[in-house]
């Protein structure tokens, strides 16, 4: 089976805008995995530590919240490491390239730094994570994505927000063109199709697994 041939897990990331469709292809992409044979589970991403701040319930400097959202990540690798080494697939729900791009696109602040954060800033305290083997970018228009359930609950779900969120995405796509780690997906489809194109991503990220063997990148 294509468990057996597999001499770990693949690590997957899921990305995009908000309300592009990551979490609903998650967990269809979990219970698909998990039908074929393949041990998988779900990393999502932030975890519970900043969620009061998603919500508007507290303030906290830019780069304060950014290195939380890092530390996060932190906090959980050695898990991810492991549950890899373990054989089990893991989905993550956003990793580090929404980290970078929802930071870098924040209007600065007078006080105490009038600079917006910057791309390169952003990254470098998530230099070392485990690099996933493949990133499927869920891709949808601005306008496609507010028209969905639920859209404009969360502080970043601003139509200036995410427009300034998707062209950073666009410049993180293009600067890692050499690496083909990116699967880039219309996520203005139904969710049926969207499923059907990210599986094939997921084949994908499993053929690079089993030619990687053990070795896992770092960011
Ligand atoms: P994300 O995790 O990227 O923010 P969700 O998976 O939570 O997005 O989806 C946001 C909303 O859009 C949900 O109400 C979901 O049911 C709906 N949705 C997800 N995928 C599609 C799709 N392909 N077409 C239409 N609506 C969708
Ligand atoms: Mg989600």
């Amino acid at each position: 089976s294509t468990q057996e041939s597999l001499r770990r897990g693949a690590l997957i990331a899921i990305e995009g805008l908000d309300r592009a469709g990551k979490s609903t292809q998650c967990a269809l992409l979990l219970d698909h995995l998990q039908k074929e044979g393949l041990s998988a589970k779900l990393q999502k991403f932030p975890g519970q530590m900043i969620n009061s701040y998603l919500q508007n319930t507290s303030n906290l400097d830019d780069r304060a919240i950014h290195l939380l959202f890092s530390a996060n990540r932190w906090e959980a690798s050695e898990g991810l490491l492991t549950t890899l080494k373990s054989g089990t697939s893991i989905l993550l729900d956003r990793y580090i390239y929404s980290g970078i791009v929802f930071s870098a696109a924040k209007p600065a602040m007078p006080i105490p730094n009038p600079h917006p954060l910057s791309t390169t800033w952003c990254r470098n305290p998530d230099v070392g994570l485990p690099r996933p083997d493949i990133v499927i970018f869920l891709n949808i228009s601005q306008e496609d994505a507010a028209k969905r359930a639920g859209f404009g609950d969360e502080r970043y779900e601003k139509p200036e927000m995410q427009e300034k969120v998707r062209g950073l995405f666009e410049e993180l796509r293009e600067d890692e063109r050499d690496s083909g780690d990116w699967w880039v997906v219309d996520a203005g489809k139904s969710v049926g199709e969207v499923a059907e194109e990210v599986w094939k991503g997921v084949q994908e990220g499993l053929r690079r697994v089993k030619e990687r063997g053990l070795d896992i990148r770092s960011i």
